[in-house]
């Protein structure tokens, strides 16, 4: 992308740096395919080549330009300049075309979400202000009544770049724009409301977000004919069901469990809870609390929220009273008399009365609590048998069971918020908002990863699609021919994964299927079935891992525990258990199945329902005018004011925005009205300006003249091919 031809010595230029991505400098001289490159920042001379160089604009403004296509220089380091730039300025939004990039400033900004400001955004175009999440709120919302069409919001970034604060943010200006004026527990409460409860049961402190989101969400907000808000549907994803049972340190489990060992003391002896240090799964990582957050005021909070959508005084008694118990259950440890260390029975002491408590909570059966725990059944086709398991297995088993109880209780926290808040049959559009999970490449990828990536390249090819489509729409609207644009696509990746039959997902399926299958075999099939795919392939060095070239960059996948998290499957002692509780609330999670289902449903692929869930969600978004937001996470360390540049073109680059400017560039990237072009080149050719009035023409004079290839010339704009750019500024400096 280089346009080395056009460099002479004075030129500015971005130049390569392995710490800071691109540093500015000077080109003092040029020898062969080499230019000497003099450094600003530190007056340090260096050799680069002359290919890996990209021309600085000189003419920038010092404050940054609020939308990146009007940068003279539409490349990488340009961009990058840019963002750094206004970043600096606390200036934290910036459009690239018709996506808005968002950098997470991690302090409060007051200014930009106050009352005062959605008012100041109400009905104005996009462009008019700068840059901001309540215009594309305010486009899509009008796109919406204007055009009587769908249309969606998806954001989307790594963990901790911003994306839950900006969807509230989205949310809360949706509410000031068709909300119901003094109505207490309106459908827009009930929505907002909706959040906290969310976020109590789904979010968790991690290394890279205090409070991280571990499951994908959208929602959809449906309007009726005066485009009031009249419905809400709440779609959730994958929610992270390790993290119930294990967790690192600095990390934490899900918020409600410390919330309700923060509960007013009568509620903390009602549910025999004590301090979290006192419970193994909190007691893992060594953090119990958070920078400015009071767990018992999150406690309070999360009880008002939850009678906001309508959950009842009893139902929010079971559901705490079920997370106590799963603390409980967790601290049962298992022991073995036999010598051989074989069958597992509730060691004496502690464990025996937390178990004890577990029964009480749960309104179970003790004896069958700890059997359950204890001892397995075995079908084959002859017998069933019980089999002992050994201490280690209980222990195995018992996360199980608290984990199964965990996203039961989510999927049913979602379903009465759905129901509460209600879907509006006679809605005439909606507008959607996607919160999910980025790209993610991390040292050990597993079958999350996986799952989360898949998702990403789906969104990625909605995302290109789009662009592409955009870009086509401008050049028609000028009158350009666009035979140029180039398409990229990602259709391979996804072949790759979700074809059937064959692609990745599947033959994961058969594994799960057969049962003598192993991560070995498994991993073994695919090296064999995608042997020569150009986005896959064996790493050196590691027997049953495999790497994906994902559109953001490769992922190397460890398969060993691929087949049994694919594995949806509840143990049918666990569910017996659980539909026997005297609970009426926890027995309804586990409504009893027929025998006769249990066996033909022995395993049911979380995989294959993930692709479903997903590609359902496509079509959803593919009937929907898109707006895209992509949030960015300036630094690691969750600080204000720093602005990591390797960081950030990392993030750049997983979120497609470079991927959109290579699609830009592959066509027009440039693009200046006459009146830019000619306040900035005239000087190349002065004597047009004496001869020709009309702008239009003396642009076209002046590029005549200059003999450029492959520019195009429109109705107010002039699009230049990469390369343009560069020549004339060369030509302009030549003549300074
Ligand atoms: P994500 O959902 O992408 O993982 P969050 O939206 O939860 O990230 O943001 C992580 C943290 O960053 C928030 O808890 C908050 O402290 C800070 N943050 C995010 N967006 C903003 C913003 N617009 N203004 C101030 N702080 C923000
Ligand atoms: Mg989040």
């Amino acid at each position: 992308m280089g346009t080395p031809e056009n460099l002479i010595p004075g030129s500015h230029v971005w130049v390569q740096d392995p710490e800071l991505a691109w540093i500015d400098g000077q080109v003092q001289e040029i020898r062969g395919d080499e230019a000497d490159i003099l450094l600003t920042r530190t007056g340090e001379k260096v050799v680069s080549e002359l290919c890996k160089l990209f021309p600085k604009d000189e003419d920038a403004p010092e404050e940054g330009l609020d939308d990146m296509t009007k940068l003279s220089y539409f490349h990488e380091p340009g961009v990058l300049h840019n963002l750094a730039t206004r970043f600096t300025l606390n200036k934290i939004y910036t459009y690239t075309g018709n996506i808005l990039i968002a950098i997470n400033p991690f302090q409060r900004l007051d200014y930009l979400d106050d009352l005062a400001t959605m008012e100041k955004y109400k009905g104005l175009n996009i462009g008019e202000l700068s840059p901001h999440v309540f215009a594309i709120a305010d486009g899509a919302y009008r796109a919406m009544i204007e055009d009587r069409r769908n249309n969606s919001i998806l954001v989307s970034g790594e963990s901790g770049a911003g994306k839950t604060e900006t969807t509230k943010m989205i949310m809360r200006y949706l509410a000031f724009l068709g909300g119901h004026a003094n109505a207490e527990r309106s459908i827009e409460q009930q929505v907002l409301e909706s959040n906290p409860v969310l976020e109590a049961f789904g979010n968790a402190k991690t290394v890279r977000n205090n409070n991280s989101s571990r499951f994908g969400k959208f929602m959809e907000i449906q309007f009726d004919n005066h485009g009031r808000i009249s419905g809400a549907a709440i779609r959730t994803y994958l929610l992270e069901r390790s993290r119930v049972c294990q967790i690192s340190d600095p990390e934490r489990n899900y918020h409600c469990f410390y919330h309700l060992c923060a509960a007013p003391t009568e509620e903390k002896e009602r549910y025999k809870l004590g301090d979290p240090s006192s419970f193994h799964y909190l007691n893992q990582s060594n953090c119990y609390k958070l920078d400015n957050t009071d767990d018992h005021q999150e406690y309070l909070a999360t009880r008002k929220a939850m009678s906001v959508v309508g959950i009842t005084e009893e139902e929010q008694d079971s559901i705490f009273r079920i997370i106590a118990a799963i603390l409980h259950l967790g601290n049962i440890e298992f022991t073995s008399q036999d010598d051989a260390n074989e069958s597992a029975e509730v060691k004496a002491g502690e464990s025996k009365h937390h178990l004890e408590t577990t029964t009480e909570l749960l309104m179970c059966d003790r004896e069958m609590l700890e059997d359950v725990l204890c001892r397995r059944l075995m079908i084959t086709p002859e017998e069933t048998i019980k089999k002992s398991l050994d201490p280690e297995g209980a222990a195995i088993n018992r996360d199980g069971l608290a984990k199964t109880i965990y996203s039961r209780l989510f999927d049913w926290l979602v379903a009465k918020i759905n129901v509460t808040i209600g879907q509006d049959p006679s809605s005439q559009f909606f507008i959607g908002v996607l919160d999910i999970y980025g790209f993610e490449s991390f040292q050990n990828n597993s079958f999350e990863q996986f799952c989360i990536n898949y998702t990403n390249e789906k969104l990625q090819q909605h995302f290109n699609h789009n662009i592409f489509k955009t870009e086509q729409e401008d050049y028609k609207k000028e009158d350009i021919d666009w035979s140029y644009v180039e398409f990229i696509d990602n259709q391979d990746v996804l072949e790759l994964i979700e074809k059937k039959p064959g692609g990745i997902i599947a033959l994961l399926d058969e594994a799960c299927m057969f049962p003598k299958s192993t991560h070995e075999t498994f991993s073994e099939k695919l090296f064999q079935s995608f042997k020569s795919h150009k986005r896959f392939f064996k790493p050196k060095k590691t027997r049953s891992d495999f790497t994906i070239v994902h559109y953001a960059g490769e992922v190397q996948y460890q398969s060993e525990l691929f087949i049994d998290k694919n594995k949806d499957y509840i143990v049918p002692e666990h569910q017996e258990l659980l539909s026997s509780s005297r609970c009426s609330f926890l027995a309804a999670l586990f409504p009893p199945i027929s025998e006769e289902a249990m066996k033909s449903s022995k395993f049911s692929s979380i995989g294959s329902r993930f692709k479903q869930q997903v590609q359902q969600l496509m079509e959803i978004l593919n009937s929907t005018e898109p707006h895209y937001i992509r949030c960015i996470k300036p630094n690691d360390e969750l600080r204000p004011h720093l602005f990591e540049n390797v960081n950030v073109l990392q993030q750049l680059r997983s979120g497609g925005v470079l991927e959109a400017i290579q699609i830009k560039c592959a066509g027009y990237p440039t693009r200046k009205t006459f009146f830019e072009f000619l306040k900035r080149f005239a000087i190349l050719a002065p004597e047009v300006l004496y001869k020709v009035s009309d702008e239009r023409e003396a642009t076209k004079r002046i590029l005549e003249k200059l003999v450029l290839e492959g520019y195009q010339i429109g109705k107010t704009k002039v699009f230049l091919r990469a390369g343009h750019m560069a020549e004339l500024d060369s030509l302009r400096l030549k003549l300074q």
